[in-house]
């Protein structure tokens, strides 16, 4: 076997809720652990999903994903053949790994990110060189970052809004950082909540991508679009690189179930652009008490935020027990909050200030 797997420590998924209530005997629990859409998912993917034909249950699904690639080659205006689907993003990030990275490589990322970056790395047996994000701000520290390429750096990640800080680079700074980067390394954009910016009009790096071949653009359903359980994700590139990609993916990878969700999913903006609007103003009543609290955080652009908070663990365990599941595990000192209702945002900051009081 490869010798590298014996030393990666396993990714834990979210345990599934029900079993969490249960085995903390609770009545109601909110899991605002790991940013999924608290408003739910569009009553049109309901629809689309009961009017589907049964009898297709036999047949293997259309492995090239057809429809949903016209409808978001259209959308996004590129060609067709510079997308890439996987089964969610956590797909496309092994499936980019495996395709560039060698035993030896390097890749370089912003500490904290998203650490499945890192886990794939790490399977196909190259080394991880981390950057501290700013600070002061949670941003990348692009300058530093420079800095780490050698000859054997292969893929730069940046995850924007960054997972688990919230910030948001603007495209006119990833493109300045871009510029600076050799062109035979890959720059890899992860846009997995792009469509909670709300600080810029137009927050994506698409614009720009098909001016830089060696960058790549990710986005997924899990999120914004609430079908985290149909797994769905995708990148887009060049057509070269996309070929690459094409011929290692498994011909099957997308169900018609999740297919179809991710179509009727997208035909309704409205749904995306009310759950962004609920979001953005029960974020903003999170930065308003942090403020009051004079409790750091750093500015968020997703539907999480990220702060520091002496005793983590302390108030993770305080809040689960009064039924709101939180994110720790970055450090004993840092949390992650996904945005929820503003119902839950109410009682939520109620039960930490009884806390902070202490
Ligand atoms: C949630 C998340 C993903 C993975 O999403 P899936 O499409 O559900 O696999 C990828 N990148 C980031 C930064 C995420 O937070």
């Amino acid at each position: 076997m490869k010798e590298q797997i014996k030393a990666i420590e396993n990714y834990i998924p979210e345990e599934p809720l029900a079993q969490v209530k249960k085995r903390l005997g609770l009545k109601k629990l909110i899991r605002l652990s790991a940013n999924e859409n608290p408003f739910g998912t569009s009553s049109k993917v309901k629809e689309a999903i009961l009017n589907w034909n049964f009898a297709e249950s036999n047949r293997y699904p259309d492995g090239d994903a057809s429809q949903l690639r016209q409808v978001i080659a259209a959308k996004l205006k590129v060609p067709s053949n510079h997308l890439v689907f996987g089964v969610g993003l956590d797909e496309i990030i092994m499936l980019l790994s495996h395709v560039f990275l060698e035993n030896g490589d390097e890749i370089i990322l912003t500490k904290p990110t998203f650490s499945e970056y890192a886990l794939h790395a790490q399977i196909e047996g190259a080394k991880v060189v981390e950057v501290p994000c700013n600070a002061k701000s949670g941003g990348h520290d692009f300058a530093g970052m420079l800095t780490k390429i050698t000859s054997k750096t292969k893929l730069i990640w940046l995850c924007n809004p960054n997972n688990p800080t919230g910030v948001y680079e603007r495209p006119s700074v990833i493109e300045n950082f871009i510029a600076h980067v050799p062109k035979d390394i890959l720059v890899i954009i992860d846009e997995a909540y792009i469509h909670y910016v709300t600080d810029v009009d137009s927050p994506s790096f698409l614009p720009l991508l098909s001016k830089y071949p060696n960058t790549i653009l990710m986005r997924t359903f899990s999120k914004v679009y609430g079908l985290a359980n149909y797994r769905v994700g995708y990148a887009v590139m060049s057509a070269k690189l996309a070929a690459y990609m094409q011929s290692v993916r498994l011909p099957y990878n997308l169900s018609a179930l999740s297919q179809i969700a991710a179509l009727a999913a997208l035909k309704d903006q409205k749904f995306v652009k009310k759950s962004v609007n609920k979001t953005q103003k029960e974020r903003k009543a999170w930065e308003t008490f942090f403020e009051s609290q004079g409790i750091k955080y750093f500015h968020s652009q997703a539907n999480f935020i990220f702060f520091k908070y002496p005793g983590a663990n302390k108030l993770a365990d305080f809040l689960l027990k009064n039924g709101y599941q939180i994110r720790r595990g970055f450090s004993d000192e840092w949390l992650r909050l996904t945005i929820g209702t503003t119902a839950d945002g109410g009682k939520l900051r109620t039960l930490f200030l009884t806390q902070i009081k202490k």
